[in-house]
């Protein structure tokens, strides 16, 4: 079995370390907060000192960290995973980052000798728990089947998408069809209510209809209920966003209704609700009707 090297226990991280134990694999860890690795190591993971450590003991290094810059630092620094792995080692970057810093960190393994999937996640907290992720991997195809055993420790739907990049462009695709249904949802909801329907009773009547969708189904309630708790952080999400916006930017591809959820969240930053879940995103509606008229 590979021995599995893992970077960044945050919310997605950690339980995705206990599923990999779960399935067998033996696994290294590090984390930057050296107390957030304790459940881990409990679980039985040898917890190491850097990510040039942990790749030093490993076939197969996953990082699972915050935004493109912290990649880079993770694998590509002097205490960096690049200087520790062997000539044929094998890194998945699972983190939600630019396609085009994707590629460089490929190139600069590519040199070493060591191969580099991007295998961005979709499913949250509750899927990297329960094992379900959905998980967009790009890369070589051949590198892609030998590592098909450790996705699917985590995972349900994994889909191989393409070269070097593709995983992280897939993912992208998926935040702009969830944020631009998230504001279609906002505005059924307000238009409900400004209406005098329960929108309660508008979700019911529409969600197993041609305009149902994950969003109106798990969002929709939430944002009847003012329950703005995140499953997914507004914050996060703007990063995704503008990841996005970069790279359509680059291909100067104008996505007009991705730039608007974009500018909304704003508002919602702007008065201190980054830390929400992305449902808040009515709230920035709220603040552009104003009080009721009646
Ligand atoms: P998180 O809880 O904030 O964890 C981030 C992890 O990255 C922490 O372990 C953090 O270490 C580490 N880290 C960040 N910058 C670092 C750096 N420069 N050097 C070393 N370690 C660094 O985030 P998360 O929710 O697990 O998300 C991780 C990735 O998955 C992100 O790219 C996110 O967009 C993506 N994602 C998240 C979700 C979700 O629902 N949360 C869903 C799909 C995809 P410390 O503990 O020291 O801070």
């Amino acid at each position: 079995m590979q021995r599995i090297g893992f970077i960044g226990l945050g919310i997605m991280g950690r339980p995705m370390c206990l599923n990999l134990l779960k399935a067998g694999f033996p696994l290294t860890v590090f984390n930057r907060t050296a107390e957030r690795m304790a459940a881990v190591v409990a679980a039985g993971a040898h917890a190491a000192a850097s990510p040039r450590a942990v790749a030093e003991q490993s076939d197969v290094v996953i990082t699972m960290v915050t935004d493109s810059p912290d990649v880079e630092a993770v694998i590509l620094s002097e205490d960096g995973v690049i200087n520790g792995m062997s000539r044929d080692g094998i890194v998945i970057d699972m983190s939600t980052i630019s396609p085009l810093v994707t590629r460089r960190i490929a190139d600069r393994l590519t040199e070493k000798g060591v191969h580099l999937l991007d295998a961005p996640v979709s499913g949250g907290d509750a899927g990297a728990i329960a094992g379900t992720l959905a998980i967009m991997v790009g890369g070589d195809r051949e590198v892609f089947a030998t590592c098909l055993p450790i996705f699917q420790a985590m995972g349900k739907t994994i889909t191989y998408v393409g070269g070097s990049g593709m995983g992280q462009t897939v993912k992208l695709c998926n935040q702009i069809l969830v944020s631009v249904t998230n504001l279609a949802v906002c505005e059924a909801v307000a238009f409900a209510a400004g209406a005098g329907v329960d929108p309660l009773v508008m979700i019911e009547a529409t969600r197993n209809g041609a305009a149902g969708s994950w969003q109106l189904a798990n969002l929709g309630p939430k944002m009847v209920a003012r329950d703005y708790a995140p499953g997914f952080m507004i914050d996060l999400q703007q990063k995704d966003l503008r990841l996005a916006l970069e790279a359509a930017g680059e291909m100067r591809l104008p996505l007009p209704a991705l730039s608007l959820v974009h500018q909304l969240f704003l508002s919602c930053q702007r008065n201190s609700e980054g830390r929400e879940g992305t449902q808040a995103l009515i709230k920035s509606l709220q603040r552009l009707s104003g009080p009721s008229e009646s």
